[in-house]
């Protein structure tokens, strides 16, 4: 049955795995021969010979010894400290006889795959990082299964090819799989998640399958079919699939870009389930990047730029550093901005307590201005109506101040103006809203002020003005002031504010009228009457 593979769909490919075809989709994609190269011969005959029980161990010596590089590099392997041997091994056949088939025969496919698998690094798809990464995480599952007491021959091979299915993704889909690496990229997925979305499946069972095509034991690829830890793993395979999970975090320590978080995820699988301590984890990963250096020259790769764990481990500690360092500098600058934010406010308010009382006062006689007496006689007169308690208005306007000013001057009016605003302000209550109505004119509202009350002080002011000598600089000053107040007593008529206002007008005009300096009262809807 042959598949389609929808690139974007991702349903198709849900529905792919339901139906239990992703294995012939893999078949799919792996059957062009021609883009994906085959397992060389050498590796074939290898195979071949070591499947039978009673392997013939002369027959898998003749087969690596008839490519001289292959056994040139297996007996180094050998050598390495990979298998650690007390004393040095001579020949392919004492290899054999000393770390056995398996060993010997996975060296040589390790090398063969390896070359094989390793075209020019191309645009988009950097071989000689894949395998520097391969190798490294093939030392590190060897090392790995060491430490936790389960090393068997099969860790350096599983370790080397855990990511094949990668390069044969790529070999026959390029563009999808470039595609891939840039969706990866800017969603932040899993690359096991991208490619399952791009492709239906990923590169855990792409790489399974193909090893076990090519003939590599179940013990190779059934863990690498889970090596990523997100399915759940038979139990069968539950400690080779940790291995190879820590392997490709090791060797991302050392190849990849988040080195610290790494390190985080590999000490806490390996501190907790299998309890290693602080320093045996990190002898572990130090002694990975000491050993995949001695083995990456048997495949050929260039090493030069492989950190040791101590400046990993540095290189992390600068950026916690760092990190801690900007958090201090954030706290300090968040401090100053505090600072700098409380004392602007600070000055604010100072401003803002200016400008309200510039605001609402004269700027002359620091009395109140008229905007202000206006919105507080709105609210004065409500309140009187609401508690139907009495309101008093007084109207003051200086007497033929007009020749004040004209016989000394403009200068020593404003004085005269400041002298009697003082003086009246002396004269009433707290509560009192005295104000300078304009120029030589006078308002004062007098809350809960009865009329005899507000005659009282009106008629108090009228005297202290009178009897008042303002000193200028060179002369005495004598002035004199008519009043005008009118008052209202809640009752059955509500009155408005230009009524009141008017009623206090006219009293006022009543003292000019009947010969200024003299006070005139109207309570409200009653007459006129005189002082
Ligand atoms: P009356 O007794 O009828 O009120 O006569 P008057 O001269 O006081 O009244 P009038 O309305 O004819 O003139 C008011 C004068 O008050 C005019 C102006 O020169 C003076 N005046 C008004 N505001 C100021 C001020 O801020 N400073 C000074 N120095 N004089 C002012
Ligand atoms: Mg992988
Ligand atoms: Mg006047």
């Amino acid at each position: 049955m042959k598949f389609k593979l929808a690139h974007t769909n991702i349903n198709v490919h849900k529905n792919l795995y339901k139906s239990g075809h992703i294995m012939s989709a893999i078949d799919e994609l792996v059957k062009d021969e021609t883009r994906l190269p085959s397992p060389p011969a050498i590796a074939i005959r290898i195979l071949e010979a070591v499947k039978e029980d009673d392997s013939n161990y002369d027959e898998l010596a003749e087969i690596i010894l008839s490519d001289p590089s292959l056994a040139a590099k297996t007996l180094k392997a050998a050598n390495s400290s990979i298998y650690g041997l007390p004393q040095r091994v001579g020949s392919l056949k004492m290899a054999l006889s000393i770390i056995g088939l398996t060993a010997v025969k996975n060296i040589a496919l390790s090398f063969i795959i390896a070359k094989e698998l390793r075209t020019n690094s191309e645009e988009g798809f950097d071989f000689d990082l894949f395998w520097k990464r391969s190798v490294t995480a093939a030392v590190a599952s060897d090392l790995c299964a060491v430490s936790i007491n389960n090393k068997n021959d099969e860790d350096f091979v599983r370790g080397l090819l855990q990511d094949i299915g990668i390069v044969i993704m790529y070999l026959c889909r390029k563009d999808d799989y470039l595609r891939m690496l840039d969706e990866k990229c800017v969603s932040g997925l899993s690359i096991e998640d991208a490619e399952n979305k791009i492709f239906g499946f990923d590169h855990q069972k792409v790489g399974s399958e193909i090893l076990k095509k090519w003939g590599l034991p179940e013990s190779v690829y059934m863990p690498i079919s889970y090596h990523h830890k997100k399915t759940d793993t038979p139990s069968k395979y539950a400690l080779s699939v940790d291995i190879l999970y820590l392997s490709n975090k090791i060797s991302s320590i050392y190849h990849g870009s988040n080195s610290s978080d790494n390190i985080t995820e590999i000490k806490a699988l390996i501190g907790g389930k299998y309890q290693k301590t602080k320093e045996e984890i990190d002898s572990l990963i130090d002694a990975v990047a000491k050993k995949s250096i001695e083995i990456f020259s048997l495949f050929e790769i260039d090493a030069n730029d492989m950190k040791p764990y101590s400046q990993i481990i540095e290189e992390v500690n600068e950026e916690l550093v760092k990190l801690n360092l900007s958090y201090e500098e954030l706290l300090i600058k968040y401090k100053e901005a505090k600072n700098q934010a409380d004392s602007v406010a600070k000055r604010l308010q100072v401003v803002n307590e200016k400008l309200k009382a510039v605001s609402i006062r004269d700027g002359l006689t620091g009395l109140y201005n008229h905007v202000y007496f206006q919105k507080h006689l709105d609210i004065e007169l409500s309140r009187t109506i609401r508690y139907r308690k009495p309101i008093s208005l007084m109207m003051l306007d200086l007497d033929y101040f007009k020749k004040i000013n004209d016989a000394h001057g403009h200068r020593i009016g404003d004085i005269v103006l400041k002298k009697i605003s003082a003086l009246i302000l002396n004269q009433v209550r707290i509560s009192d809203i005295t104000s300078r109505y304009g120029g030589e004119e006078f308002a004062i509202i007098l809350p809960e002020t009865e009329l005899k009350d507000a005659a009282v002080l009106a008629e108090r002011i009228r005297t202290s003005v009178e009897q008042n000598e303002i000193m200028t600089d060179s002369n005495t000053v004598k002035v004199t002031i008519s009043i005008g107040v009118a008052t209202y007593i809640p009752a059955s008529k509500i009155l408005s504010k230009s009524e009141l206002l008017d009623a206090a007008d006219s009293a006022l005009y009543a003292s000019k009228h009947s010969g200024r300096n003299k006070l005139s009262m109207v309570k409200l809807s009653q007459n006129i009457s005189k002082a």
